[in-house]
C-alpha cells in the first residue's frame, strides 16, 4: 500500500501536482454517466447522496471534447466504457454515438433493467456485460424500487437475453437482514453472475450482522458443494482467486482496492467533471479531472495511514474495499459512519474469508476441472465489478 498522504485540491482545473501517473496499468474504465436522471426512486440510491441524483440532465460536453480527452489521456490503453447514470438508457443517442465512434472499446451497461427492451439489437449485441441492479427476490426488489419492477425486469431479460452479446450480472445491494439464502440462490439461476455489495447505510444492528452471516454461511456452503462448475457469485469467486493466487489480487490494481478507484476508473459526470468513485461526486476534494478542460490527475482516493487495512487479517485478499467507507470513517473521521457502516461491513468481509477458509479453498481449487479453474482465475466480470462486497 502506498504511504502517499491524501492531498486536498482546489475545485478549479489544475495542472498535475505530483508525478504519479493519472492511470496505473494498461487498462482504464471510462464510466460515462449519460444522465443523472432516473425513472425509479430506489430508497437507498447511493448517488442521491449530496443531492447528485437529478442535479444534471443529459451529457453537455461535445463529442469532440470526448475525442480530445481520449486522445490525450487514454491513447494506447485497453479502454472499457461503462454507461452509468441515473438510468443510462434514458440517453440512448449518446450510447449509440459512443459505440459508433469507438468501435474497438469494450462496453458495459449498468441499468435498473426496466427499459432494457427499448435498446436496439446493435446496442445489445455490443455489450460485453450488463449489470442489472436488483435487491433480491420480488418482494424485496419491489419494496425498494416500486411495485411490479421485479417482474418487469425479469420479463425484459427474457425478451432480450438472446440478443445480448455478453454476460448479464445481477448487481445486488444487500440492504437488509431479511434477504434470504433462497432469494440470492434464485438469482444465480436467472443471471450469468451475481455480485452483491453490503449496503453503505445504517443497516447493521448486531442481529442484522448475525442474520447476514447466517446467509453468507449457507451461500458459501452451497458454493463449495459444486465441483464440476462454478456457483456464479462474484465475491466468493474473486476472494478464492485471491486466496489461491494472491498476486492476482494486486497485479491489476497496483496492490490497491479492486474497485479500481485508486488506479484506473474515471467517472465522468454529464457536465464532464471526473471523479474516482460514483458515490463521492459531491465532495470537491475528490475532483480528478475535467473533460471540457481536458485535464486529469491521479486519483485523490488513495490508501491513508489512518485506515486499518494493514493490520487486518483480510488485507491480502480484500485489498481495502470500499475506499469510500474507509475514507469517510478514517480520514474524514466520521465516527458514527465508522461504527454503524464501515466497521460492520469489514466484520462481514472478514467473516466471509473465514467461512471460505473453513472449506479449504486451495484443495477445492485443485480438484476442479480446467474450465472451472479458468472461471475462477480469469473471469472477465472481475474487470467490471468491485469483486469485494
Ligand atoms: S476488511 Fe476492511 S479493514 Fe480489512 S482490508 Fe478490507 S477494507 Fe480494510
Ligand atoms: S466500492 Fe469503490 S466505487 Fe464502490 S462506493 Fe466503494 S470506493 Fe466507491
Amino acid at each position: 500500500m502506498s504511504s502517499i498522504p491524501l492531498v486536498f485540491y482546489p475545485t478549479q482545473p489544475i495542472p498535475q501536482v505530483d508525478d504519479r501517473p493519472p492511470i496505473v496499468g494498461s487498462r482504464v474504465e471510462l464510466q460515462l454517466l449519460t444522465t443523472l436522471t432516473c425513472n425509479l426512486k430506489c430508497t437507498y440510491c447511493s448517488i442521491s447522496e449530496g443531492g447528485v441524483l437529478g442535479s444534471q440532465g443529459k451529457v453537455t460536453y461535445s463529442m469532440e471534447a470526448l475525442d480530445n480527452f481520449i486522445r490525450k489521456h487514454l491513447d494506447g490503453y485497453d479502454v472499457y466504457v461503462t454507461f452509468y447514470g441515473g438510468e443510462p438508457t434514458l440517453n440512448q443517442p449518446f450510447i449509440r454515438e459512443v459505440m459508433t465512434r469507438y468501435p474497438n472499446f469494450r462496453f458495459q451497461l449498468q441499468t435498473n433493467g426496466t427499459l432494457l427492451d427499448n435498446l436496439p439489437d446493435n446496442v445489445l449485441s455490443r455489450l460485453s456485460n450488463i449489470l442489472v441492479s436488483i435487491d433480491g427476490g420480488e418482494k424485496t426488489t419491489d419494496g425498494y424500487r416500486g411495485r411490479g419492477i421485479y417482474r418487469q425486469v425479469l420479463k425484459n431479460l427474457r425478451e432480450t437475453h438472446e440478443r445480448i452479446g455478453g454476460t448479464v450480472t445481477a448487481r445486488m445491494t444487500w440492504s437488509n437482514d431479511a434477504i434470504s439464502f433462497e432469494e440470492i440462490d434464485a438469482l444465480t439461476e436467472t443471471f450469468d453472475y451475481v455480485y452483491f455489495q453490503f449496503v453503505a447505510g445504517e443497516a447493521y444492528t448486531a442481529e442484522a450482522v448475525e442474520g447476514r452471516k447466517a446467509v453468507l454461511s449457507k451461500l458459501i456452503e452451497r458454493f463449495f458443494a459444486s465441483t464440476d462448475h462454478i456457483y456464479p457469485i462474484i465475491p466468493f469467486m474473486g476472494a478464492i482467486r485471491n486466496k489461491v493466487m494472491p498476486k492476482r489480487a494486486i497485479e491489476l490494481y497496483d496492490g490497491k482496492t479492486q474497485c479500481r478507484v485508486s488506479t484506473h476508473i474515471l467517472n465522468v459526470m454529464p457536465d464532464g467533471k471526473i471523479y474516482p468513485c460514483p458515490d463521492m461526486m459531491h465532495l470537491p476534494e475528490m475532483l480528478q479531472g475535467d473533460l471540457d478542460g481536458n485535464w486529469l490527475r491521479a486519483s485523490p482516493l488513495q490508501p491513508h495511514p489512518n485506515m486499518p487495512c494493514h493490520t487486518c487479517e483480510a488485507y491480502s485478499w480484500c485489498r481495502g474495499n470500499c475506499m469510500k467507507n474507509l475514507y469517510l470513517a478514517y480520514v474524514k473521521g466520521d465516527e458514527r459512519y465508522r461504527k454503524n457502516v464501515t466497521d460492520p461491513i469489514c466484520d462481514l468481509v472478514r467473516f466471509m474469508g473465514q467461512e471460505i477458509d473453513r472449506h479449504r479453498p486451495v484443495e477445492w481449487f485443485a480438484s476442479l476441472p480446467l474450465a472451472a479453474r479458468k472461471e475462477i482465475t480469469d473471469c472477465e466480470v472481475y474487470e467490471y465489478v468491485e469483486i469485494m462486497p
